[in-house]
C-alpha cells in the first residue's frame, strides 16, 4: 500500500513540480503562476489552508464507521460525499498551481479512528516532501488524548483541527478546552476550528463545532495561541469592530473554506476589511470545492496584493511558525 502510494506521489511531483519544494519554499514554479510580464518576482506560491483527507483504510470502511459515529454518519455517511486521498489531493493541487495545503481529517470520537488517522496524515505530510501540512485529530473527550496529541506533534503534526467541541462532547468552555490551549501554546501548534454559523440554512456537519462566542471567550484567555476560524469565522468577526474584542483576539486567523456555499461574493473584501489582509487564509475546504475554481474566484475578487498574502503568504507565515506579529 504505501509502495503504491509513493509511486503515484513521485508521478506527479516528477510530472508537474520540476523544482524541489523545501518546507520554507517562497517562490511557485511552472506556469501557472507565471509572473506578468514586466514583473521581476515570481508570484508567491499559493497555500491552500483548509484541506480534508482520508486514510485510505477509513475511506473503504465508510458504512462501518457511520454505524458507530454520529457526527460521521452526517457528513460522510450517503456515499456521494467525497473522501479524499493523498494522491488525489496532490493532483488537485498541481491542476491548480498551488504548491502546498493544510490538511486536516475528520473529528473522530474515539481514540481507534483518530489514532489510524492521524498516521495516515502524518505519512501524507512525509510523503508529500513538505507539500501537505498535517493537522491532527484531537478529542479531549477521552482519558489520554494528551499523550496521543503530544506524540502527532512530536511526529510532525503543525496543529490540531478541524475541532468539533460538541460533536465530540466537550465544552468548549470546560477544562479540556483550556488544556487543549496550553498544550497548542507551549509547542507553537494552531487550531483550527470549525465555527458553527447560528443562523442560516442547514448542511451537514454545520452544527456541532464551537459557536463563534464560544470562540472568542477561548481565544481571548490565550492570547498568543494561533488559532483559525473556518468558513469566515461565522460571523465572529463583525465583533473585531468593538476595539476590547479586537484586542483580545489578536491572534485569531479566518478562513475561507467553503464561503460560496454560504456567503455572498464579496464577503471575502468584506472580512478583509474587518480582520485586515494577514489573518484571512484562502482554504478551498477540499474535496467539498476544488481548489483550482476556489483559488481563482478568489483572486478575482481580492486583486494580486492582497491576493498574494491572502492566497499564500499569510499560511506560509502562520504555519511555517514564523509568526511575525
Ligand atoms: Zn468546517
Amino acid at each position: 500500500m504505501r509502495t503504491a502510494r509513493l509511486s503515484v506521489l513521485s508521478e506527479n511531483v516528477t510530472a508537474n513540480w520540476p523544482v524541489t519544494l523545501s518546507i520554507n519554499a517562497r517562490w511557485t514554479v511552472g506556469a501557472a503562476r507565471a509572473p506578468r510580464s514586466g514583473t521581476i518576482a515570481p508570484a508567491l506560491a499559493r497555500f491552500d489552508a483548509h484541506t480534508h483527507l482520508f486514510a485510505p483504510s477509513q475511506a473503504a470502511r465508510r458504512a462501518g464507521i457511520a454505524a458507530r459515529d454520529a457526527t460521521f454518519a452526517e457528513m460522510y455517511g450517503d456515499p456521494k460525499a467525497a473522501m479524499a486521498t493523498l494522491p488525489e489531493l496532490l493532483a488537485a493541487l498541481d491542476g491548480a498551481g498551488i504548491a502546498r495545503a493544510v490538511a486536516a481529517g475528520f473529528a473522530f470520537t474515539s481514540a481507534a479512528d483518530i489514532e489510524e488517522q492521524n498516521a495516515s496524515l502524518l505519512d501524507a505530510a512525509r510523503d508529500s516532501d513538505g507539500r501537505v501540512v498535517a493537522l491532527a485529530t484531537v478529542n479531549p473527550a477521552l482519558a489520554g488524548w494528551e499523550r496521543a496529541a503530544e506524540a502527532a506533534l512530536a511526529g510532525g503534526a503543525r496543529g490540531f483541527g478541524e475541532l468539533r467541541p460538541h460533536n465530540q462532547g466537550w465544552d468548549p468552555d470546560g477544562r479540556a478546552a483550556h488544556d487543549l490551549c496550553e498544550l497548542a501554546g507551549a509547542h507553537g501548534a494552531v487550531l483550527l476550528w470549525h465555527v458553527s454559523e447560528p443562523v442560516g440554512h442547514a448542511y451537514p456537519g454545520k452544527r456541532g463545532g464551537i459557536a463563534p462566542e464560544e470562540l472568542i471567550r477561548l481565544a481571548a484567555a490565550h492570547p498568543g495561541v494561533r488559532m483559525v476560524a473556518a468558513h469566515l469565522g461565522a460571523g465572529l468577526s463583525f465583533y473585531l469592530q468593538m476595539p476590547e474584542v479586537r484586542a483580545a483576539i489578536e491572534f485569531l486567523y479566518f478562513d475561507t473554506a467553503a464561503y460560496p456555499l454560504l456567503y455572498d461574493e464579496q464577503s471575502v473584501m468584506r472580512l478583509v476589511a474587518l480582520a485586515g489582509t494577514k489573518r484571512v487564509l484562502f482554504g478551498s475546504d477540499y474535496p467539498l470545492l476544488s481548489p483550482a475554481r476556489q483559488l481563482r474566484r478568489l483572486e478575482a475578487v481580492l486583486g494580486e496584493d492582497v491576493a498574494e498574502a491572502v492566497c499564500g503568504g499569510n499560511a506560509e507565515t502562520l504555519f511555517s511558525g514564523n509568526h511575525t506579529q
